[in-house]
Protein backbone atom coordinates (compact mmCIF):
# COMPACT_ATOMS: atom_id res chain seq x y z
CA UNK A 1 0.00 0.00 0.00
CA UNK A 2 3.32 2.26 -0.75
CA UNK A 3 1.23 4.48 -2.84
CA UNK A 4 -2.13 4.37 -1.65
CA UNK A 5 -0.65 5.47 1.80
CA UNK A 6 0.80 8.50 -0.02
CA UNK A 7 -2.22 9.68 -1.37
CA UNK A 8 -4.70 8.70 0.81
CA UNK A 9 -3.83 7.75 4.30
CA UNK A 10 -6.85 7.67 5.85
CA UNK A 11 -7.80 5.22 3.09
CA UNK A 12 -4.84 3.27 3.24
CA UNK A 13 -5.80 3.30 7.52
CA UNK A 14 -9.07 1.66 6.45
CA UNK A 15 -7.26 -0.92 4.01
CA UNK A 16 -4.77 -2.01 6.76
CA UNK A 17 -7.47 -2.24 9.63
CA UNK A 18 -9.74 -4.48 7.16
CA UNK A 19 -6.42 -6.68 7.08
CA UNK A 20 -5.91 -6.73 10.67
CA UNK A 21 -9.82 -7.75 10.90
CA UNK A 22 -9.34 -10.15 8.35
CA UNK A 23 -6.31 -12.10 10.56
CA UNK A 24 -7.18 -11.80 13.95
CA UNK A 25 -11.35 -12.97 12.79
CA UNK A 26 -12.68 -16.55 12.32
CA UNK A 27 -15.05 -15.81 8.72
CA UNK A 28 -17.51 -17.86 8.86
CA UNK A 29 -18.95 -16.30 6.09
CA UNK A 30 -20.28 -19.42 3.32
CA UNK A 31 -20.45 -16.59 0.48
CA UNK A 32 -17.06 -15.58 0.95
CA UNK A 33 -13.35 -16.76 1.20
CA UNK A 34 -9.66 -16.10 1.48
CA UNK A 35 -7.93 -15.52 -1.96
CA UNK A 36 -4.43 -16.26 -2.81
CA UNK A 37 -1.95 -13.30 -3.32
CA UNK A 38 -1.50 -13.93 -6.80
CA UNK A 39 -4.96 -13.36 -7.44
CA UNK A 40 -4.98 -9.76 -5.67
CA UNK A 41 -1.83 -8.64 -7.74
CA UNK A 42 -3.37 -9.33 -10.82
CA UNK A 43 -6.88 -7.89 -9.68
CA UNK A 44 -4.78 -4.54 -8.93
CA UNK A 45 -2.57 -4.53 -12.06
CA UNK A 46 -2.68 -2.63 -15.58
CA UNK A 47 -4.80 -4.88 -16.19
CA UNK A 48 -7.24 -2.80 -14.46
CA UNK A 49 -7.31 0.33 -16.99
CA UNK A 50 -7.83 -1.17 -20.09
CA UNK A 51 -11.68 -0.70 -22.24
CA UNK A 52 -12.94 -3.71 -23.90
CA UNK A 53 -16.27 -4.05 -25.15
CA UNK A 54 -17.25 -7.33 -27.56
CA UNK A 55 -15.26 -10.64 -27.48
CA UNK A 56 -11.25 -11.74 -28.33
CA UNK A 57 -10.61 -10.49 -32.00
CA UNK A 58 -13.91 -8.30 -31.98
CA UNK A 59 -13.30 -5.44 -30.17
CA UNK A 60 -14.39 -1.71 -30.48
CA UNK A 61 -11.31 0.00 -28.92
CA UNK A 62 -7.61 -0.60 -30.13
CA UNK A 63 -4.57 -2.25 -27.99
CA UNK A 64 -6.03 -5.30 -27.47
CA UNK A 65 -3.25 -7.29 -28.46
CA UNK A 66 -2.51 -8.80 -24.56
CA UNK A 67 -5.89 -8.01 -23.17
CA UNK A 68 -7.14 -10.24 -25.98
CA UNK A 69 -4.90 -13.20 -24.91
CA UNK A 70 -5.60 -12.89 -20.96
CA UNK A 71 -9.57 -13.46 -22.33
CA UNK A 72 -9.19 -16.26 -24.49
CA UNK A 73 -6.78 -17.88 -21.87
CA UNK A 74 -9.75 -17.44 -19.14
CA UNK A 75 -12.04 -19.03 -21.59
CA UNK A 76 -9.75 -22.08 -22.63
CA UNK A 77 -8.96 -22.89 -19.18
CA UNK A 78 -12.39 -22.34 -17.99
CA UNK A 79 -13.56 -25.18 -20.96
CA UNK A 80 -11.03 -27.46 -19.82
CA UNK A 81 -12.06 -26.72 -16.09
CA UNK A 82 -15.56 -27.50 -15.90
CA UNK A 83 -15.69 -29.84 -19.19
CA UNK A 84 -17.89 -27.05 -20.84
CA UNK A 85 -18.27 -26.39 -24.50
CA UNK A 86 -19.05 -23.03 -24.33
CA UNK A 87 -17.44 -20.11 -21.44
CA UNK A 88 -18.03 -16.19 -20.79
CA UNK A 89 -15.97 -14.75 -18.51
CA UNK A 90 -17.31 -11.37 -18.70
CA UNK A 91 -20.16 -11.14 -15.90
CA UNK A 92 -19.44 -8.37 -13.17
CA UNK A 93 -21.33 -10.91 -10.76
CA UNK A 94 -23.62 -14.27 -10.50
CA UNK A 95 -26.77 -11.50 -10.69
CA UNK A 96 -25.45 -10.50 -14.16
CA UNK A 97 -24.83 -14.04 -14.87
CA UNK A 98 -28.53 -14.74 -14.70
CA UNK A 99 -29.76 -12.06 -15.94
CA UNK A 100 -27.68 -12.55 -19.45
CA UNK A 101 -28.72 -16.28 -19.48
CA UNK A 102 -32.61 -15.52 -18.81
CA UNK A 103 -32.42 -13.12 -21.58
CA UNK A 104 -30.70 -14.94 -23.74
CA UNK A 105 -32.91 -17.06 -24.40
CA UNK A 106 -36.80 -15.73 -22.46
CA UNK A 107 -38.62 -13.03 -23.99
CA UNK A 108 -39.78 -10.73 -20.59
CA UNK A 109 -43.00 -11.99 -19.09
CA UNK A 110 -42.02 -15.91 -19.71
CA UNK A 111 -42.46 -17.53 -16.79
CA UNK A 112 -39.61 -19.16 -14.98
CA UNK A 113 -39.80 -21.95 -11.95
CA UNK A 114 -36.74 -21.58 -9.43
CA UNK A 115 -36.49 -22.36 -5.75
CA UNK A 116 -37.97 -19.85 -2.92
CA UNK A 117 -35.86 -17.36 -1.04
CA UNK A 118 -36.58 -18.73 2.29
CA UNK A 119 -36.09 -22.32 1.46
CA UNK A 120 -32.30 -21.11 0.12
CA UNK A 121 -33.16 -19.60 -3.49
CA UNK A 122 -31.35 -16.56 -4.66
CA UNK A 123 -32.53 -12.56 -5.12
CA UNK A 124 -31.56 -13.48 -8.50
CA UNK A 125 -34.14 -16.31 -9.28
CA UNK A 126 -36.86 -13.92 -9.12
CA UNK A 127 -37.40 -12.79 -6.06
CA UNK A 128 -40.32 -9.59 -5.71
CA UNK A 129 -36.88 -7.29 -4.29
CA UNK A 130 -35.12 -8.06 -7.96
CA UNK A 131 -35.33 -6.96 -10.88
CA UNK A 132 -35.40 -10.40 -11.99
CA UNK A 133 -38.97 -10.43 -10.73
CA UNK A 134 -40.34 -7.53 -12.67
CA UNK A 135 -38.53 -8.86 -15.90
CA UNK A 136 -40.09 -12.32 -15.90
CA UNK A 137 -43.18 -14.41 -14.54
CA UNK A 138 -41.57 -16.32 -11.70
CA UNK A 139 -43.13 -19.46 -9.62
CA UNK A 140 -41.33 -20.59 -7.01
CA UNK A 141 -40.62 -24.46 -5.33
CA UNK A 142 -40.24 -24.82 -1.66
CA UNK A 143 -37.65 -27.36 0.40
CA UNK A 144 -39.58 -30.29 2.24
CA UNK A 145 -41.15 -29.40 5.73
CA UNK A 146 -39.60 -31.95 7.45
CA UNK A 147 -36.49 -33.35 5.47
CA UNK A 148 -35.91 -29.56 4.25
CA UNK A 149 -34.62 -31.18 1.30
CA UNK A 150 -35.68 -30.33 -2.39
CA UNK A 151 -39.00 -32.52 -3.02
CA UNK A 152 -38.55 -33.73 -6.36
CA UNK A 153 -42.20 -34.87 -6.71
CA UNK A 154 -43.41 -30.94 -6.01
CA UNK A 155 -41.28 -29.52 -8.30
CA UNK A 156 -42.34 -32.10 -11.22
CA UNK A 157 -45.83 -31.44 -10.19
CA UNK A 158 -45.39 -27.82 -10.37
CA UNK A 159 -43.27 -27.49 -13.32
CA UNK A 160 -46.04 -29.73 -15.11
CA UNK A 161 -49.02 -27.02 -13.94
CA UNK A 162 -47.16 -24.30 -14.35
CA UNK A 163 -45.33 -24.30 -18.05
CA UNK A 164 -42.10 -22.59 -17.55
CA UNK A 165 -39.55 -21.84 -20.21
CA UNK A 166 -37.05 -22.25 -17.71
CA UNK A 167 -36.33 -24.46 -14.25
CA UNK A 168 -33.55 -22.77 -12.40
CA UNK A 169 -31.47 -25.04 -9.76
CA UNK A 170 -29.46 -23.72 -7.24
CA UNK A 171 -29.28 -22.26 -3.56
CA UNK A 172 -27.30 -19.76 -1.87
CA UNK A 173 -28.56 -21.60 1.08
CA UNK A 174 -28.85 -25.74 0.62
CA UNK A 175 -26.11 -27.73 2.32
CA UNK A 176 -27.23 -30.48 0.52
CA UNK A 177 -26.60 -31.86 -2.96
CA UNK A 178 -29.00 -31.07 -5.71
CA UNK A 179 -30.03 -34.29 -7.73
CA UNK A 180 -29.33 -32.73 -11.65
CA UNK A 181 -30.28 -35.74 -13.37
CA UNK A 182 -33.98 -35.39 -11.36
CA UNK A 183 -33.94 -31.85 -12.44
CA UNK A 184 -32.88 -32.19 -16.31
CA UNK A 185 -35.78 -34.94 -16.44
CA UNK A 186 -38.23 -32.51 -15.43
CA UNK A 187 -36.59 -29.88 -17.58
CA UNK A 188 -37.52 -32.47 -20.44
CA UNK A 189 -40.89 -33.44 -19.70
CA UNK A 190 -42.16 -29.80 -19.78
CA UNK A 191 -39.74 -28.60 -22.92
CA UNK A 192 -37.98 -25.81 -20.46
CA UNK A 193 -34.25 -25.07 -20.17
CA UNK A 194 -32.25 -25.82 -17.34
CA UNK A 195 -30.22 -23.69 -15.14
CA UNK A 196 -27.78 -24.30 -12.94
CA UNK A 197 -26.45 -21.77 -10.57
CA UNK A 198 -23.71 -22.85 -8.92
CA UNK A 199 -22.43 -19.57 -7.36
CA UNK A 200 -21.93 -21.22 -3.87
CA UNK A 201 -20.15 -24.40 -5.03
CA UNK A 202 -18.27 -24.13 -7.85
CA UNK A 203 -15.18 -24.53 -6.29
CA UNK A 204 -15.66 -27.46 -4.77
CA UNK A 205 -17.13 -28.75 -8.41
CA UNK A 206 -14.02 -27.55 -10.03
CA UNK A 207 -11.95 -30.09 -7.46
CA UNK A 208 -14.00 -32.77 -8.20
CA UNK A 209 -15.35 -33.10 -4.88
CA UNK A 210 -19.59 -32.87 -5.55
CA UNK A 211 -20.69 -33.63 -8.96
CA UNK A 212 -20.71 -31.13 -11.67
CA UNK A 213 -24.18 -29.68 -12.97
CA UNK A 214 -22.48 -29.19 -16.36
CA UNK A 215 -23.20 -32.20 -18.18
CA UNK A 216 -27.05 -32.20 -17.17
CA UNK A 217 -27.87 -28.56 -18.20
CA UNK A 218 -28.25 -25.95 -20.66
CA UNK A 219 -26.90 -23.35 -18.45
CA UNK A 220 -24.42 -23.28 -15.84
CA UNK A 221 -23.56 -19.84 -13.73
CA UNK A 222 -21.65 -19.09 -10.56
CA UNK A 223 -19.59 -16.60 -8.45
CA UNK A 224 -15.79 -16.70 -8.76
CA UNK A 225 -15.20 -15.45 -4.98
CA UNK A 226 -17.27 -17.83 -3.02
CA UNK A 227 -15.66 -21.63 -2.73
CA UNK A 228 -13.95 -20.54 -6.10
CA UNK A 229 -11.27 -18.25 -4.53
CA UNK A 230 -10.63 -16.36 -7.72
CA UNK A 231 -11.80 -12.58 -6.75
CA UNK A 232 -15.16 -11.30 -7.64
CA UNK A 233 -17.04 -11.69 -10.60
CA UNK A 234 -19.12 -13.84 -12.37
CA UNK A 235 -18.94 -17.04 -15.28
CA UNK A 236 -21.74 -18.57 -17.60
CA UNK A 237 -20.94 -22.07 -18.91
CA UNK A 238 -23.13 -23.84 -21.36
CA UNK A 239 -23.97 -25.68 -24.38
CA UNK A 240 -22.03 -24.25 -27.54
CA UNK A 241 -25.36 -24.03 -29.46
CA UNK A 242 -26.38 -20.98 -27.27
CA UNK A 243 -23.30 -19.09 -27.70
CA UNK A 244 -24.16 -16.07 -30.20
CA UNK A 245 -27.14 -15.53 -27.77
CA UNK A 246 -25.07 -15.31 -24.44
CA UNK A 247 -22.44 -13.14 -25.87
CA UNK A 248 -25.47 -10.65 -27.08
CA UNK A 249 -27.10 -11.18 -23.84
CA UNK A 250 -23.87 -9.77 -22.12
CA UNK A 251 -22.40 -7.09 -24.55
CA UNK A 252 -23.79 -5.22 -25.32
CA UNK A 253 -27.14 -6.46 -24.01
CA UNK A 254 -26.71 -5.70 -20.43
CA UNK A 255 -23.25 -4.54 -20.00
CA UNK A 256 -20.71 -2.59 -21.32
CA UNK A 257 -16.87 -3.24 -20.92
CA UNK A 258 -15.75 -5.92 -18.76
CA UNK A 259 -12.87 -5.51 -15.97
CA UNK A 260 -9.58 -7.34 -17.83
CA UNK A 261 -8.18 -7.42 -13.98
CA UNK A 262 -11.22 -9.37 -13.27
CA UNK A 263 -11.04 -11.72 -16.35
CA UNK A 264 -7.38 -12.13 -15.33
CA UNK A 265 -8.42 -12.84 -11.76
CA UNK A 266 -10.40 -16.10 -13.19
CA UNK A 267 -8.06 -17.08 -15.74
CA UNK A 268 -5.86 -17.45 -12.73
CA UNK A 269 -7.72 -19.48 -10.65
CA UNK A 270 -9.13 -22.01 -13.24
CA UNK A 271 -5.39 -22.91 -13.48
CA UNK A 272 -4.97 -23.03 -9.36
CA UNK A 273 -7.78 -25.44 -9.28
CA UNK A 274 -6.39 -28.10 -11.29
CA UNK A 275 -3.46 -28.23 -9.14
CA UNK A 276 -3.66 -31.09 -6.17
CA UNK A 277 -3.90 -28.40 -3.30
CA UNK A 278 -6.44 -27.24 -4.34
CA UNK A 279 -8.52 -30.54 -4.97
CA UNK A 280 -6.88 -30.91 -0.98
CA UNK A 281 -8.43 -27.72 0.20
CA UNK A 282 -12.04 -28.49 -1.50
CA UNK A 283 -12.34 -31.84 0.29
CA UNK A 284 -10.66 -30.40 3.39
CA UNK A 285 -13.96 -27.88 3.08
CA UNK A 286 -16.69 -30.12 3.11
CA UNK A 287 -14.77 -32.16 5.85
CA UNK A 288 -14.60 -29.14 8.28
CA UNK A 289 -18.30 -28.88 7.35
CA UNK A 290 -19.30 -32.14 8.94
CA UNK A 291 -17.43 -31.82 11.43
CA UNK A 292 -19.49 -29.04 12.36
CA UNK A 293 -22.74 -30.25 11.77
CA UNK A 294 -21.83 -33.40 13.92
CA UNK A 295 -20.82 -31.21 17.06
CA UNK A 296 -22.96 -28.49 16.79
CA UNK A 297 -26.07 -31.84 16.72
CA UNK A 298 -24.08 -33.28 19.78
CA UNK A 299 -24.55 -29.82 21.03
CA UNK A 300 -28.84 -29.56 20.75
CA UNK A 301 -28.53 -27.49 18.03
CA UNK A 302 -30.79 -28.09 14.90
CA UNK A 303 -29.48 -28.13 11.59
CA UNK A 304 -31.78 -27.45 8.57
CA UNK A 305 -31.51 -31.23 6.78
CA UNK A 306 -29.88 -32.45 9.36
CA UNK A 307 -26.27 -32.31 8.29
CA UNK A 308 -24.22 -31.26 5.16
CA UNK A 309 -22.83 -32.39 2.37
CA UNK A 310 -21.15 -29.18 0.86
CA UNK A 311 -19.45 -26.49 2.44
CA UNK A 312 -22.47 -24.83 3.75
CA UNK A 313 -24.10 -25.64 7.98
CA UNK A 314 -27.74 -23.70 8.18
CA UNK A 315 -28.59 -23.86 11.90
CA UNK A 316 -32.22 -23.24 13.16
CA UNK A 317 -31.88 -21.15 16.20
CA UNK A 318 -35.25 -22.00 17.72
CA UNK A 319 -34.48 -24.61 20.10
CA UNK A 320 -31.69 -22.16 21.57
CA UNK A 321 -34.38 -19.14 21.75
CA UNK A 322 -32.40 -16.68 19.61
CA UNK A 323 -32.63 -14.56 16.66
CA UNK A 324 -30.31 -15.18 14.33
CA UNK A 325 -29.91 -11.09 13.99
CA UNK A 326 -28.70 -11.54 17.82
CA UNK A 327 -26.30 -14.55 17.33
CA UNK A 328 -24.80 -12.77 14.32
CA UNK A 329 -24.45 -9.45 17.02
CA UNK A 330 -23.22 -11.80 19.62
CA UNK A 331 -20.83 -13.78 17.74
CA UNK A 332 -19.05 -10.70 15.37
CA UNK A 333 -18.47 -8.95 19.17
CA UNK A 334 -16.52 -12.46 20.16
CA UNK A 335 -14.26 -12.56 17.17
CA UNK A 336 -16.38 -15.10 14.75
CA UNK A 337 -18.02 -13.30 11.46
CA UNK A 338 -20.97 -14.75 9.84
CA UNK A 339 -24.45 -13.99 9.10
CA UNK A 340 -27.53 -14.44 9.86
CA UNK A 341 -30.03 -16.19 7.25
CA UNK A 342 -33.60 -17.22 6.86
CA UNK A 343 -34.57 -20.68 6.97
CA UNK A 344 -37.49 -22.77 5.28
CA UNK A 345 -40.22 -21.64 8.70
CA UNK A 346 -39.40 -18.43 7.82
CA UNK A 347 -41.41 -18.74 5.09
CA UNK A 348 -44.62 -18.01 6.49
CA UNK A 349 -43.59 -15.07 8.69
CA UNK A 350 -41.90 -12.03 6.49
CA UNK A 351 -39.27 -10.27 7.59
CA UNK A 352 -38.55 -12.70 10.30
CA UNK A 353 -34.66 -14.43 10.90
CA UNK A 354 -34.13 -17.80 12.31
CA UNK A 355 -31.16 -18.96 11.45
CA UNK A 356 -27.13 -18.33 11.12
CA UNK A 357 -25.61 -20.06 8.15
CA UNK A 358 -21.59 -20.97 8.40
CA UNK A 359 -19.40 -22.09 6.02
CA UNK A 360 -16.23 -23.39 6.16
CA UNK A 361 -14.35 -22.20 2.91
CA UNK A 362 -12.16 -19.51 4.59
CA UNK A 363 -11.29 -21.55 7.67
CA UNK A 364 -9.77 -24.31 5.73
CA UNK A 365 -8.18 -21.90 2.93
CA UNK A 366 -6.23 -20.26 6.26
CA UNK A 367 -5.58 -23.78 7.13
CA UNK A 368 -7.16 -24.33 10.52
CA UNK A 369 -7.71 -28.34 10.49
CA UNK A 370 -9.87 -30.63 13.14
CA UNK A 371 -9.30 -29.63 16.07
CA UNK A 372 -9.54 -25.55 15.22
CA UNK A 373 -13.04 -26.92 13.76
CA UNK A 374 -14.37 -28.28 17.10
CA UNK A 375 -12.64 -25.65 19.10
CA UNK A 376 -14.83 -23.15 17.19
CA UNK A 377 -17.96 -25.08 17.65
CA UNK A 378 -17.41 -24.73 21.50
CA UNK A 379 -16.85 -21.18 20.87
CA UNK A 380 -20.00 -20.62 19.16
CA UNK A 381 -22.07 -22.97 21.62
CA UNK A 382 -20.76 -20.76 24.49
CA UNK A 383 -21.62 -17.44 22.81
CA UNK A 384 -24.86 -18.77 21.67
CA UNK A 385 -25.73 -19.70 25.18
CA UNK A 386 -24.76 -16.23 26.33
CA UNK A 387 -24.94 -13.83 24.48
CA UNK A 388 -25.58 -11.18 26.92
CA UNK A 389 -22.49 -12.41 29.11
CA UNK A 390 -19.98 -9.06 27.91
CA UNK A 391 -17.03 -10.59 29.76
CA UNK A 392 -17.65 -14.05 28.06
CA UNK A 393 -17.36 -12.21 24.59
CA UNK A 394 -14.57 -10.70 25.33
CA UNK A 395 -12.94 -13.97 26.77
CA UNK A 396 -13.76 -15.78 23.93
CA UNK A 397 -12.57 -12.97 21.60
CA UNK A 398 -9.26 -13.53 23.02
CA UNK A 399 -9.05 -17.50 22.37
CA UNK A 400 -10.15 -16.27 18.42
CA UNK A 401 -7.19 -14.13 18.30
CA UNK A 402 -4.87 -16.23 19.32
CA UNK A 403 -5.89 -19.23 17.35
CA UNK A 404 -5.94 -16.95 14.13
CA UNK A 405 -2.34 -15.57 15.09
CA UNK A 406 -1.34 -19.39 14.52
CA UNK A 407 -3.06 -19.36 11.07
CA UNK A 408 -2.04 -16.18 9.31
CA UNK A 409 -3.90 -15.20 5.78
CA UNK A 410 -1.79 -12.91 3.84
CA UNK A 411 0.66 -11.78 6.60
CA UNK A 412 4.24 -13.35 6.82
CA UNK A 413 4.38 -14.60 3.15
CA UNK A 414 1.86 -17.03 4.01
CA UNK A 415 -0.61 -17.10 1.14
CA UNK A 416 -4.28 -19.43 0.95
CA UNK A 417 -3.73 -22.43 -1.91
CA UNK A 418 0.48 -22.15 -2.54
C1 LIG B 1 -23.98 -15.38 -4.33
C2 LIG B 1 -25.00 -15.86 -5.30
C3 LIG B 1 -25.26 -15.18 -6.49
C4 LIG B 1 -24.72 -13.88 -6.80
O1 LIG B 1 -24.12 -13.07 -6.73
P1 LIG B 1 -23.64 -11.59 -6.90
O2 LIG B 1 -22.24 -11.78 -7.36
O3 LIG B 1 -23.77 -11.03 -5.55
O4 LIG B 1 -24.52 -10.97 -7.89
C5 LIG B 1 -26.13 -15.73 -7.41
N1 LIG B 1 -26.72 -16.91 -7.17
C6 LIG B 1 -26.51 -17.57 -6.03
C7 LIG B 1 -27.19 -18.87 -5.82
C8 LIG B 1 -25.65 -17.07 -5.06
O5 LIG B 1 -25.45 -17.74 -3.92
Amino acid sequence: MHYLSKDDPALARLVGQEEQRIEETINLIAAENHCPRSILEVMGSVLNCKTIEGYPGHRFHAGCKYVDEVEQLAIERGKRLFNAEYVNVQPHSGTSANLAVYFSVLKTGDRILAMSLPHGGHLSHGHQASITSTCFNFAHYSVDPQSHQIDYDQVRQMAHQFNPKMIVAGASSYPRLIDYAQMAAIAGEVSAFLLVDMAHIAGLVAARAIPSPVPYSDFVTFTTYKTMMGGRGGVILAREEYKKKLNKAIFPGSQGTSAVNLIAAKALIFKLATQPEYAVLQHKTIAHARLLAEQLTEKGYRLITGGTDNHQVVVDLAAKSISGSKAETALEQAGIVLNRNVIPRDAETPGQVSGIRIGTAAVAARGMGESEVSVIANLIDQVLSAPDNMPLLEEVKKTVKSMCSRFPVYTAGSSPVP
